[in-house]
């Protein structure tokens, strides 16, 4: 199976298309004045600062010529940063080692957003842009801004933690959206030579480098250069990075001796691929990986490497996510934690994990249309993502807790991690442009197809288009998502022909739905899938969801949901916040056997389900005995006072200033 072309899939979806035009009015114009350290209040990022000063050294080079005098390498650390934006040199690196890649991001968004509509300034803004970043490339294809300026001589040294290949990664990924939206060569081309670069450089062959990347990304960007190109060199590169993973010794003990016989869990080199069934490590890193893996167990049908994946995704699934389809646990490390820790307060639950385990599920449900992949991936876009960023999108978290007491955030330094309020930019950004990234491309998640099969996974309200033995088949859905789950879709063109139409039972309405078809005769369920075939004419399904409030509890093992519960309706995961219910939410308990009372509200600029719900607040009654100081008392009893406990979506917190907030409630 392959997505369907994201260009014919146009959305209309009214939820989604705000955040899409959000995105490409506000989010992509934002970052560019990012890009180039034009926002005074936010952190700077010096991105196209380094193209410009790796440019600048490049032309130096080409009018000397061989009188050139190439920069020594000197360590100047991670991240650096200069005391002050104007002291910013010129012809200096400046941002963490990665930097590059806020710009293929960026420019990735730019390429989907230009699929959804034309827009001449944008792509003209883009246009100089690429001059910029090329003209960065040396002549032998080499491009990575961090060692063209800071020396040459160490590059492809410290593929552990120097991230050439995770920006080589990037920019593919990049250059592919933009040549795909624009038809336009030049980056692509420059991936190309890149990539053909590292390519030469790297295996088993003798002189060879035979390492992998220290971040995971190359390998599905790997894969989807060749699924554009058809070229299998970059296909082999891809296998080679991910067949060497993990085999002993670790290759990253050559460049960091210290390393020597630890088992390397947090770049998942631990063990062979293929061996790994417990997702481990850096999150993101995770997930890119595993991403990259259900690519080449799809295009090489290599059953080991299949089993893997499944045995991760199920790893991560029965005892490592959150109920808001958030990742990593632990701040130490950015990483997966032991399975069932999933501390609330402390979690890490980085936006980019959510956004890579979205690419998992897709990727895995290209190999197979089995629903539980289409219900995580459901689960983290409209939970986790969506909170990564705020309703004007000119804020992001880049962690997202489940419970957060802000004063507690800014004092403990266990916790320094969490934010209670988006910022406006951080110096490391993985995460805005990769959500830039993700919703303006998010037409390629809604449907996979097959030969005769179109397979609906999200139900976002578009139009698309799918050809047949040389029929065009036109699918049309119009959706109440996430408000409601009614769902119209009505197929043109399919009489006759073997089109088959699959709409997926989301999990959570455990297995219930109302189905209503004329026009096509044959209905069967596989796999969380109700297929439908045989169309006799123009075909109107209506297929319905209830989206009633359900208490979620989590397993017993997550102890730190022990005596608690969330509520969730459909795909959303609601929280309580404190300025809708006050302080000291700890306080509240639900009452299992509430109603619920649904409400659509406005305050966020669009409608909006809140819920209200039966509670109470109880608080200790103050004693007159205390053995000692003000902070105990005896025990006399608590006071028990009836509320109406209100309700948000968990993805639109922390959207009406800072306060508490928390998605677990005790029961
Ligand atoms: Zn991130």
């Amino acid at each position: 199976m392959k997505p369907a072309d994201i260009k014919k899939v146009k959305i209309k979806d009214e939820f989604w298309s705000r955040k899409q035009a959000l995105v490409k009015k506000e989010v992509i114009p934002y970052q560019w004045e990012i890009l180039n350290d034009r926002i005074p209040e936010a952190e700077a990022s010096y991105c196209m600062h380094n193209f410009k000063a790796a440019g600048l050294l490049n032309e130096k080079m080409r009018k000397k010529g061989d009188a050139f005098e190439a920069p020594k390498f000197t360590y100047r650390g991670f991240a650096v940063f200069p005391e002050k934006r104007e002291d910013a040199k010129e012809d200096e690196f400046y941002g963490f080692v990665f930097q590059d890649s806020d710009f293929y991001k960026w420019i990735e968004a730019v390429g989907y957003a230009l699929m959804t509509g034309p827009d001449p300034v944008l792509e003209e803004t883009a246009d100089r842009a690429i001059d910029i970043v090329c003209s960065a490339q040396l002549p032998n294809g080499y491009l990575d801004t961090y060692y063209i300026i800071n020396g040459m001589d160490k590059s492809f040294s410290d593929l552990r933690d120097h991230h050439e290949l995770y920006c080589l990664g990037h920019l593919i990924e990049g250059a592919v959206a933009y040549y795909q939206a624009t038809g336009k060569e030049k980056l692509l081309n420059t991936a190309e030579r890149y990539a053909d670069y590292v390519a030469s450089l790297f295996g088993t062959g003798e002189g060879k480098i035979n390492g992998y990347p220290g971040h995971e990304i190359a390998e599905m960007a790997l894969f989807a250069l060749y699924d554009l190109t058809g070229e299998e060199k970059y296909k082999d590169l891809a296998e080679y990075f991910i067949d060497e993973r993990g085999k002993t010794p670790n290759y990253f003990e050559k460049e960091h001796p210290d390393m020597k016989g630890k088992p390397d869990y947090y770049h998942q080199a631990h063990m062979p691929v293929r061996e790994q069934t417990e997702a481990v490590g850096h999150a993101v890193r995770a997930v890119y990986l595993y991403s990259g893996m259900a690519d080449m167990a799809r295009l090489t049908k290599d059953a080991a490497l299949l089993n893997a994946c499944e045995k991760l995704f199920d790893s991560i699934v029965d005892s490592k996510m959150y109920i808001t389809g958030g990742i990593g646990a632990t701040h130490l490390g950015e990483s997966f934690s032991h399975p069932f820790d999933l501390p609330n307060d402390t979690a890490y639950s980085e936006t980019c994990a959510a956004i890579g385990l979205v690419f998992f599920a897709e990727r895995m449900l290209r190999i197979k249309a089995d629903s539980k992949y289409a219900d995580i991936m459901e689960l983290a876009l409209f939970n986790t993502v969506l909170s990564g960023m705020a309703l004007d999108g000119k804020s992001f978290f880049y962690v997202n807790p489940l419970e957060v007491i802000p004063e507690n955030c800014k004092k403990d330094e266990r916790k320094t991690h969490v934010k209670p309020i988006r910022q406006k930019w951080f110096g490391c950004a993985c995460c805005p442009p990769n959500i830039a990234r993700l919703i303006t491309s998010l037409g390629r998640y809604i449907y996979t197809e097959d030969e005769n099969t179109l397979y609906t996974h999200l139900y976002v309200g578009s139009d698309t288009v799918k050809n047949v033995n040389g029929k065009e088949v036109t699918v049309s859905m119009e959706s109440g998502f996430p408000n409601n789950g009614n769902v119209r879709i009505t197929v043109d063109g399919a009489k006759d022909s073997s089109f088959r139409l699959a709409l997926r039972i989301p999990g959570w309405t455990i297995g219930k739905y109302r189905l209503n078809v004329t026009g096509a005769s044959e209905k069967e369920e596989k796999d969380g899938y109700v297929y439908i075939g045989n169309f006799t004419e123009d075909a109107v399904i209506d297929i319905s969801f209830d989206m009633i409030p359900r208490l979620i509890a989590a397993d017993e093992k997550v102890a730190e949901d022990n005596f608690k519960v969330c509520v969730a309706r459909g795909p959303i995961v609601y929280c309580m916040e404190e300025v809708d219910n006050g302080d000291k939410l700890r306080q509240i308990r639900i009452d299992k056997n509430g109603s619920f009372t649904e409400e659509i509200c406005n305050e966020f600029g669009y409608d909006v389900v809140t819920i209200k719900t039966d509670a109470k607040r109880i608080i200790p009654a103050a004693s007159e005995v205390s053995p000692f100081g003000a902070l105990y008392n005896e025990f006399a009893s608590f006071e028990e006072k009836e509320i109406s406990l209100r309700l948000i979506p968990y993805y639109l917190w922390a959207n009406r200033g800072e306060n508490e907030m928390s998605v677990y409630i005790n029961i």
